[in-house]
């Protein structure tokens, strides 16, 4: 089966974006990336571990007329770094190309260290270095390996 046949396992969308080859179980954290929570009306299909050449099993999905920021896909590429974006233009891909992981990203996540200086009322913006397999606060050293999802929302 090509990955063509895959796709169509979840509806083709009109306008938006599709972010494909997301590690399998990781699609509700994406989401929760996006800020998407089904309370605005969004328009998403999500396939969930769907089988995949290039991993095992992936995740897939699919936001109708919504584009995705740099910051957004930087933030994507650490809980899924294989995905690919594809920028869905009246039912065509105009654009695809694969997360790059940043060197850095800031004001994203928020520091699981109740004492460092980012979490406290100081006007400091979070800032997390990225590491071959997790994060790491530029301010107090703290490493994060998984969860990282669960940091986001400091915006
Ligand atoms: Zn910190």
């Amino acid at each position: 089966m090509s990955s063509d046949d895959h796709e169509l396992r979840v509806s083709k969308i009109r306008n938006g974006t599709v972010i494909d080859h997301v590690r399998g179980g990781q699609a509700l954290n994406v989401l929760a990336i996006l800020g998407i929570d089904g309370t605005q009306n969004e328009q998403v299909s999500i396939g969930m571990n769907v089988p995949s050449d290039r991993l095992a099993r992936k995740d897939i999905v699919k936001v109708e007329d919504r584009e995705l920021s740099q910051e957004e896909v930087d933030v994507i590429s650490l809980i899924a770094p294989d995905a690919t974006i594809n920028i869905v233009r009246d039912y065509d891909v105009t654009s695809k190309h694969r997360v790059e992981r940043p060197c850095q990203v800031e004001g994203v996540l928020t520091c699981p260290n109740t004492t460092c200086i980012t979490t406290e009322d100081e006007p400091v913006t979070s800032r997390f270095e990225v590491l071959d397999d997790g994060v790491r606060c530029t301010y107090c050293g703290t490493i994060v390996r998984d969860g990282i999802a669960d940091l986001i929302g400091s915006r």
